[in-house]
């Protein structure tokens, strides 16, 4: 307004970038629609001078399209941002998740767990550990082909998380390993999870496109340990967590072991 002359229509247009840049598309548009509309209203009611006559159907059109020209500008950047937004959030994804599982992947839940243990409060319960591995894999593999394989890889996962609470985590560490953190944990607590995992797993009857593999039935044996104060660390908890799983295994299978 101090200014004023026809250049004035595009002076918001540096602030309204600013805004298209760091507010959402819906605010920007709304934003940009109050400038339009303030612009149009200001020309129209003689705040903002115009030096040619704003009554001449000519030069009103050419002034309209001006400003809604002016308005494009933000909005386009705001989609811009919106997509790439997107974009960014479909690659995390990817770079944190599991494709075959969608759990975390081993380097993630890695990283997840070790901030989780940094930030527990060592006052209260201890976190665990689970390291749950598929009995007999190969010889599903071997016996049904890879394609059932991954079925069943894909189905042990989603009963794995089913079976745990939503601020536990859980991620595929190797082939057909997985393993899980639950914050704030007691023995009991642990052997109701690792029971329920178990029982989950043993019941879900697989219905996969191979004929003979419709009664396939899948166990997992499970290694558990308890965070044991301060100086313990993700990797001896894994450690641990690993040698129990193996005395799962020399135990029989589908079974849990404490370390
Ligand atoms: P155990 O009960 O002692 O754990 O025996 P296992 O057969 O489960 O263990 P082993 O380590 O001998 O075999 C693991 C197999 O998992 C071998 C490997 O080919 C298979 N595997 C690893 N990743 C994948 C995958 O993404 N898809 C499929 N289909 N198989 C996989
Ligand atoms: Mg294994
Ligand atoms: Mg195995």
């Amino acid at each position: 307004l101090f200014i004023g002359g026809p250049g004035v229509i595009a002076f918001p247009v540096s602030a309204l970038l600013v805004c298209a840049l760091s507010c959402n598309l819906f605010q920007t548009s709304l934003l940009t629609l109050a400038f339009s509309l303030w612009t149009l209203l200001g020309i129209a009611f003689g705040n903002i001078a115009m030096p040619f006559d704003t009554g001449s159907t000519i030069e009103l059109l050419s002034l309209r399209l001006g400003v809604a020209s002016t308005a494009l500008a933000p909005i386009v950047v705001a989609s811009v941002m919106a997509a790439r937004e997107r974009n960014l959030a479909l690659m995390r994804h990817l770079a944190e998740h599991d494709p075959l599982t969608g759990l975390l992947n081993r380097r993630t839940f890695h990283q997840r767990a070790q901030a989780l243990l940094a930030a527990d409060d060592t006052r209260g319960a201890p976190a665990a550990i689970l390291m749950v591995d598929v009995d007999n894999f190969k010889l599903i593999n071997d016996t049904y082909g890879h394609a059932v394989g991954d079925a069943v890889l894909s189905r042990v996962a989603r009963k794995l998380r089913e079976s745990l609470r939503s601020t536990d985590l859980c991620g595929r560490v190797g082939g057909e390993e997985f393993a899980a953190l639950i914050p704030h944990s007691t023995p009991a607590q642990i052997e109701s999870v690792t029971r329920r995992i178990h029982e989950a797993i043993r019941s879900e009857q697989l219905r996969v496109s191979d004929p003979h593999a419709d009664h396939l039935r899948v166990s997992v044996s499970i290694g558990a340990t308890l965070s044991q104060g301060e100086s313990d660390d993700l990797r001896s908890m894994l450690h641990r967590a690993d040698l129990a799983m193996y005395a799962a295994k020399q135990a029989g299978r589908d079974q849990t072991r404490m370390l």
